[in-house]
């Protein structure tokens, strides 16, 4: 049974969308009030640091992040994306949000090297997986993931990670980073058609991006079996150092921005088969990002999943 830590800020809470919103703060005081419900033998809670520009920097350039500060505005919300994609936004208590969200990748890396943990879940917004290098896209500013993956690879003597994501939308942005880079493996399950459009099975970068786009309306079984036979086995393959994991659970069947049918025990199914791979190849490291989720009940109920997924 491995202990899980668990990074997190208020700061993650202040960041506003405005009325009507799907990612808003709500999202992340359920998945919180969730974990807290664990017997805390199992868990560890601690706050989120700020990032570093020069962590940052190792997937996103400073003029780009420049960019993105410089937006930010003194009072209300404003718009960084241009239509139809108007609804990733900058409040003011933005910065700190978007700095402590990537920062706790940091301290989740720095974590599994030093030994101190083997499971850290970053429950953390605004998320990261549809951040591209300089592109701001689909509430996300920095992939958070994929800074953390060039960290464990620039400060440790780590080669090969690999990022699952079972988020219900592709994650173009993570997809983008690595396209060219065969020392990170990228796969993802997602709905398709659906925003952002992405993530076909031909998109394969350098033989390290494995794809599997699913209909509308996919079952539970019919989800499980494709990522098993899509996704997990090239992980297992890979033999990744360690494992990053892109945790979105809109493809649950209560979500309102998807139409998939997952229960909230597939997360455990999933988290299961991810874990029984890092305990194989990884020396079992497993760091995991809250991602996407707009249904507060099903939030609640995947993260126990989840977290009785990581604990294996
Ligand atoms: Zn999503």
């Amino acid at each position: 049974m491995e202990k899980i830590r668990v990074y997190s800020h208020s700061a993650c809470l202040s960041k506003e969308n405005g009325e009507g919103h799907p990612e808003r703060k709500e999202r992340l005081e359920s998945v919180l009030e969730s974990i807290q419900m664990i017997d805390d033998r199992s868990i560890e809670i601690k706050e989120a640091p700020l990032a570093q520009f020069k962590e940052i920097n190792l997937v996103h350039p400073q003029p780009y992040l420049e960019e993105i500060f410089s937006m930010i505005p003194s009072h209300g919300l404003v718009g960084v994306e241009k239509e139809p994609y108007a609804d990733t936004l900058l409040c003011p208590e933005s910065k700190e949000a978007i700095l402590r969200a990537c920062g706790s990748g940091i301290s989740a890396s720095k974590d599994l090297m030093d030994g101190s943990s083997k499971r850290v879940f970053c429950a953390v917004r605004p998320p990261g997986h549809h951040a591209e290098t300089s592109r701001v896209n689909g509430f996300c500013f920095l992939n958070n993931a994929a800074v953390a993956a060039r960290f464990l690879q620039s400060r440790y003597k780590i080669k090969k990670v690999a990022i699952i994501d079972f988020d219900v939308h592709h994650g173009n942005g993570t997809q983008e980073i690595f396209y060219e880079d065969d020392t990170v493996l990228y796969g993802s399950i997602h709905q398709h058609p659906l925003f952002p459009g992405t993530g076909l099975e031909t998109e394969t970068g350098v033989g390290n991006i494995f794809n599997a786009p699913i209909e509308a309306g996919t079952s539970s079984e019919a989800f499980l079996k494709t990522f098993k036979e899509k996704i997990l086995v090239h992980v297992d393959h890979f033999k990744p150092e360690v494992i990053i994991i892109s945790a979105g659970f809109d493809a649950h069947k209560r979500d309102p921005l998807a139409t998939i049918n997952l229960n909230s025990e597939d997360y455990f199914t999933m988290t299961q088969d991810i874990i029984e791979i890092a305990n194989r190849h990884s020396k079992g490291r497993v760091i995991s990002f809250l991602e996407g989720g707009y249904d507060l009940l099903a939030l609640s109920e995947s993260i126990q999943s989840h977290f009785k997924g990581l604990s294996l």
